[in-house]
């Protein structure tokens, strides 16, 4: 794993602060931000970007998402200490380190072989509390469910029954759902789950994911 320098913790703090000004208020998102070493994601010569506030490609047709993404999902998420919480969409693994970083026992999805094959290994390196599936997510995964939180890192066409039911009463599922007359742009929902099993709905502006798609791909 590449070295984590000073210079790497200073441009984190920097990206801490952007993140505030942004309106982002959560300590623990803010302190995990300020921890993981996000430019370890990214290759080596594209450290420069590694700490600004965007997006960026990770390979595969897929991107890391933006750090004020990570941290607006983060904080809809309401994390505390010891959750189980699921991911669909492990893409490069940064939003599941986040979330471990803040103490949950992440459970994280990928449905790309190459990705997956490539980004296991990679979080097996950190110190954090993070297993790793292959599979589709809108499925899932019951053997480990129910779960606390459920976080949603593509954008879905539908809310998938299936993780409805894994979800705890009284647990929280972040999803950016598609527009209908468009599917590259979502909106933010967070749905909780009622202890009479019926979900209660915000929303939280728009975003921009790649298209969450059904069954293992190669592409
Ligand atoms: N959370 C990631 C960003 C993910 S980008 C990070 O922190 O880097 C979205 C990811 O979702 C991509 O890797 C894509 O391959 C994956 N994906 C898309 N549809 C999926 C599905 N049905 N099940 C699991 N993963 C899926």
């Amino acid at each position: 794993m590449q070295e984590d320098s000073y210079r790497h913790k200073g441009m984190r703090q920097h990206l801490v602060q952007v993140l505030k000004d942004k309106g982002i208020t959560d300590e623990a998102v803010l302190n995990a931000i300020g921890t993981v070493p996000r430019h370890v994601f990214l290759d080596s010569s594209f450290v420069e970007f590694a700490y600004q506030d965007k997006a960026f490609p990770i390979g595969s047709g897929q991107t890391i998402s933006q750090p004020f993404t990570v941290a607006t999902q983060s904080q809809l998420l309401c994390v505390t200490r010891g959750m189980k919480v699921l991911e669909i969409g492990t893409g490069s693994g940064y939003q599941a380190c986040v979330l471990a970083q803040m103490g949950a026992r992440v459970f994280t999805i990928e449905r790309q072989r190459n990705l997956y094959m490539k980004t296991k290994p990679f979080l097996a390196e950190f110190p954090y509390n993070i297993r790793t599936f292959l599979g589709d997510g809108n499925k899932g995964l019951p053997t480990y469910a129910p779960f606390d939180r459920i976080i949603i890192t593509a954008g879905a066409p539908e809310v998938p029954q299936s993780l409805i039911e894994q979800l705890k009463p009284g647990g929280i599922m972040v999803i950016p759902l598609n527009h209908d007359e468009d599917e590259t742009t979502q909106h933010m929902l967070r749905l909780t789950k009622q202890t009479d099993g019926s979900l209660s709905r915000e929303e939280f502006g728009d975003c921009k994911f790649v298209p969450m798609l059904k069954a293992i791909g190669r592409d």
